[in-house]
């Protein structure tokens, strides 16, 4: 089969377009977007993320705001730390970066977020509105996963608010930021839903699922996880994996959770690592951030939202 790959970085030039356009729009009623993002500890991952969300931010001259605290900071401290970001007007949109060292709990953390600048929908009220439904902020990655998607199906003829009608959508991973609300704009779309986790995988049964899926979607953290014999002809993957791996020269590079090339050979269409989902989900997060000074401003209004 002849996969075609999808390319994420010309999909995030287009959104990055739009947002452009609404940035001009809302700084036309002398509102300034912000966004803050928080890391704590030296994980890699974590400030190459945030790196990237800076550059992008300031190329599109949106405010970024990065907060590290020590790997060792107490849950008082990083509670301080949100509570300056909840109240700070210039801080429209707050990012709390994984992993969390053990001492700080997510589900401690994420409440104490001001529910109307969690941009990640992490906040038990906005976890809450898009298991309805009817979504507040759609979280950045799990997005970025249904926009390709979308985008996919209106270049091959198809309608992207049906194309997922009776389909099987496997999704691979069930993390609060990613997992669960793929699983919930997949089953907002009419698909059949398939969650595997690390169980899955234990239990020796990741295959006899991931062969079902239609749509494939993967957010395990783990490289090369599933690989070609894991998967029917003509499926669609989404890789959101970003692994970093050491190359024999000692150089790190980042691999994504499919086995690229072997998914490759029996897939109608995939993403790649890198190029694919990361920069979709980079405009994403920047995009909610001006949402989120939207929604702080009530008076402001810059037309509909296109969410999807
Ligand atoms: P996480 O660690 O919070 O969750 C991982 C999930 O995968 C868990 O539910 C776990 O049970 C499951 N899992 C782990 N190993 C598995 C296995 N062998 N088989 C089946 N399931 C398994 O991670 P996350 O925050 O959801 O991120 C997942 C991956 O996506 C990471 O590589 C992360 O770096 C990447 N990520 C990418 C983007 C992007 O924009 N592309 C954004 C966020 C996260």
């Amino acid at each position: 089969m002849d996969a075609k790959v999808i390319d994420g970085r010309a999909v995030s030039r287009d959104l990055r377009a739009r947002l452009l356009g609404e940035l001009d729009a809302v700084r036309a009623s002398n509102v300034n977007p912000g966004l803050a993002s928080v890391v704590v500890g030296d994980d890699y991952a974590a400030h190459a993320y945030e790196r990237r969300l800076r550059r992008m931010a300031e190329a599109v001259g949106c405010r970024f705001q990065p907060e590290c605290l020590r790997g060792d900071a107490e849950p008082a401290e990083a509670l301080a730390t949100i509570g300056k970001l909840n109240a700070d007007p210039r801080v429209s949109g707050i990012l709390i970066l994984r992993p969390l060292p053990v001492q700080l709990s997510e589900v401690e953390l994420y409440p104490t977020l001001d529910p109307l600048k969690d941009v990640e929908a992490v906040h038990p009220a906005n976890a809450g509105l898009m298991a309805r439904g009817t979504p507040r902020f759609v979280p950045s990655t799990p997005a970025s996963c249904f926009w390709l998607l979308d985008d996919y199906f209106r270049h091959t003829g198809r309608d992207p608010k049906t194309a997922l009608r009776g389909k099987t959508v496997v999704i691979v991973g069930r993390s609060h930021n990613v997992g669960k609300p793929a699983v919930w704009l997949a089953l907002d779309r009419g698909a059949i839903v398939v969650s595997c986790d690390e169980y899955a995988s234990e239990a020796g049964r990741l295959a006899e699922f991931t062969r079902q899926a239609d749509v494939l979607i993967v957010a395990a953290g783990s490289p090369g996880l599933v690989t070609g014999d894991m998967v029917k002809d003509g499926v669609i993957a989404i890789d959101v994996g970003i692994n970093p791996v050491k190359g024999r020269s000692g150089q790190v590079h980042l691999v994504g959770d499919l086995d690229f090339g072997s998914v490759a050979e029996r897939a109608e269409a995939l993403t790649p690592v890198p190029g694919g989902v990361g920069p979709v989900t980079d405009v994403w997060l920047v995009r909610n951030a001006v949402l989120a000074a939207v929604i702080q401003h009530t008076t402001l209004s810059i037309g509909p939202w296109p969410a999807f």
